[in-house]
Parts: C-alpha cells; sequence; structure tokens
C-alpha cells in the first residue's frame, strides 16, 4: 500500500488537526471555567481506542463539551493518531482514497463522501 499523500499534504493535514485540538481542548477549559482537567485532556490524547466500550468514560470526561465538540475531539484525536499511517486518507468502508481537497477540508474524515452520505442517510446534514 503506497500513501496517496505527499509529506507535505500530510504534514499540513497534521498541522491543521493540532489547531483543532488545540482548540477544541481550549473550549473545553473555558466551558469547565478553571477545574483543571489538564489530566482529562492527556488522557484523551494517548488512548488509542477505536471502539465503543470507551465511549461512556469518555461521555464523562468531556461532559464539558457540547455532543458535537465531543464527536469532533474524539474524531481530531483519532485522526492524530492516525495521519502517519498508510490507511490514513482512506475511507474506512470501502477503502477508497479519500480526496485531499476532501481532507482539507475535514482533515478527520474516515470515509469517502458517498460512503458518509450513506452512513448519515436521513439525518442533520454533515457539518
Ligand atoms: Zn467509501
Amino acid at each position: 500500500m503506497s500513501h496517496h499523500l505527499t509529506a507535505g499534504q500530510r504534514a499540513m493535514l497534521e498541522n491543521t488537526l493540532r489547531l483543532r485540538l488545540q482548540d477544541l481542548l481550549r473550549q473545553r477549559d473555558l466551558h469547565q471555567e478553571g477545574r483543571s482537567r489538564v489530566d482529562h485532556a492527556r488522557q484523551v490524547l494517548t488512548q488509542d481506542d477505536d471502539d465503543a466500550p470507551a465511549r461512556a468514560s469518555d461521555r464523562e470526561v468531556d461532559q464539558a463539551l457540547t455532543d458535537l465538540e465531543q464527536i469532533e475531539l474524539r474524531e481530531v484525536t483519532h485522526a492524530l493518531e492516525r495521519v502517519g499511517d498508510d490507511d490514513y486518507g482512506l475511507c474506512e468502508d470501502c477503502s477508497a482514497t479519500i480526496p485531499f481537497d476532501r481532507l482539507r477540508l475535514n482533515p478527520a474524515a474516515r470515509r469517502c463522501v458517498s460512503c458518509q452520505g450513506a452512513r448519515e442517510g436521513s439525518g442533520p446534514p454533515a457539518r
């Protein structure tokens, strides 16, 4: 499997992800108004789970964020862990390459447009 992204593209996406992560963490700190949750942020940054069982505890840890922010924090963290991997930028459902333009808008995208659309079905529109 070869990288479909150049090193420069990858670095750019990683940078975007890091900025977004900082943003979300800062927002969470604001919500918490001085309660020290640095340790929790660290846990979120270092966890390497992919699976549902961890979500219950995430929900407790991140209750200072809205649901959407919690989801985004998870997605961004997950993407940062994978940004250097061969399968970063590949659709998790059909393994198609996700176009750089799509990743640039949403570096945490895990699926190609059609798979994402299929998953979201008749739900609310994607961000
Ligand atoms: Zn797909």
